[in-house]
């Protein structure tokens, strides 16, 4: 079985992150998971990131059931279920972090920090917690789904991070250090470039990572960055990678099929689907997920801009023009044969199936698609066994339709 011996040093890297958050040595930051995060740790905040938790409860099958303590409260069972199983989980006290760390439940926040990049939930549910703990909240709000970033929507969210500095020095105590920021950033973008190393090495066949693996090793640039932690990180990974492309070990060691995956994980069955692609001699070989986190515009000498344009140019906030541009690259650079579309039901935000993407790229590129009905965290979403018999099917037909060519 394939395996990387990083995930060892992984494990042990994010235990120590979140027991750090427990200390009580520096002031809690919340930050979306597109946030300004460096900015807040040159603050010297801890920063800890509630989807990433959401993502917890998804792993760990505990989300489904949190659900419904949100919805006895008003939220909606169709809208984002990172947002209805944290806010349940906090009003219910449970959390994985106590069972997996032993820690007392999520951090207190001092600030709480989103960026509508993303979708605009995220304000709803950080305001929620802002009024649970009585804790100031403030947001950034770019322009969404941008074609290009222009020069003065880079301006108007500039503006936007200038603008929560007072807070920032406030609630940390600590008054602003441009040179904290520079340093922080550089840290942050020579780690996120190594990220983007580590999912290019998947351009090779057999591929050494697939996105399954993907969104398990993304966890240090989601909620590390700006550290030099993640930075060194993803040199040991990355290293490893390039080991196994060396010595022509992957993933799928008979490696048939090479699939993109567009949308959102499903938590709850990353284990299952790595495995029933695997068995089918199909790598899910890249993604747009774990590409988020690619933030190659970021420059320390110009930290306010790259910032607000790295942060603004993200996936999920490009129009429909720019997104298939995106998709048509990666689809040709990972030498992809088809596209799963993940139609996530309480997430439209990062859901593409709904409004004929897939038929036009496939028009466009000739490259077969599939829509996969399924959610981030709830799995009464999802149908395990009419999904099997989709992508089986699927991957079944790229290959007579290869073998006729
Ligand atoms: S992008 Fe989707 S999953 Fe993420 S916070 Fe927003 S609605 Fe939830």
């Amino acid at each position: 079985m394939y395996e990387l011996k990083s995930t060892a040093i992984l494990k042990n890297l994010m235990r120590d992150y979140f027991l750090s958050l427990e200390t009580g040595r520096k002031k809690i930051a919340w930050c979306t998971s597109v946030g300004p995060a460096e900015l807040l740790r040159s603050f010297g905040f801890d920063v800890y990131f509630p989807e990433n938790h959401g993502a917890l409860l998804g792993a760990t099958r505990t989300a489904t059931d949190l659900i419904s303590s949100a919805v006895k409260c008003g939220y909606s069972n169709h809208i984002c279920s990172y947002t209805t199983s944290d806010i349940g989980s906090f009003i219910s006290g449970k959390s994985p972090l106590k069972n997996q760390y032993g820690m007392e439940g999520i951090p207190k926040p001092d600030l709480i920090v989103y960026n509508t990049n993303q979708c605009r939930e995220v304000q709803d549910w950080f305001s929620f917690f802002a009024k649970q703990f009585n804790c100031p909240i403030v947001g950034i709000h770019p322009p969404r789904y941008v074609d290009e970033v222009s020069r003065e929507e880079i301006a108007l969210v500039v503006d936007q991070h200038k603008k929560i500095i007072p807070i920032c020095e406030k609630a940390s105590g600590n008054k602003f250090d441009i040179d904290r920021f520079r340093e922080t950033l550089k840290l942050s973008k020579e780690a996120t470039l190594l990220w983007q190393e580590v999912l290019k090495t998947s351009k090779e066949s057999p591929a050494p990572l697939s996105f399954f693996d993907g969104v398990i090793h993304m966890g240090p640039i989601v909620v590390m960055r700006g550290t030099q932690q993640a930075k060194d990180y993803y040199a040991v990974l990355l290293k490893e990678l390039n080991e196994n492309v060396q010595n022509k070990r992957g993933v799928v060691k008979n490696e048939q099929c090479r699939i993109f995956w567009e949308g959102m994980p499903i938590w709850g069955k990353i284990r299952m689907l790595s495995d029933l692609f695997v068995e089918n001699n199909t790598a899910v070989v890249a993604s747009t997920y774990c590409s988020s986190w690619v933030f190659d515009e970021f420059d320390e000498k110009n930290p306010f801009e790259s910032s607000a344009l790295a942060y603004t140019k993200i996936f999920i906030n490009r129009s429909e023009k720019a997104k298939m541009e995106m998709l048509k690259s990666w689809l040709n650079q990972y030498h992809c044969d088809g596209i799963v579309f993940h139609d996530s039901k309480t997430c439209f935000n990062n859901s593409n199936a709904k409004f004929g993407m897939p038929q036009r790229l496939k028009e466009e590129t000739g490259i077969p698609y599939l829509i996969i009905e399924g959610d981030l965290c709830d799995l009464r979403f999802f149908s395990e066994g009419q999904s099997i018999t989709k992508i089986e099917t699927f991957i079944e037909q790229i290959e007579s339709s290869r073998v006729k060519i």
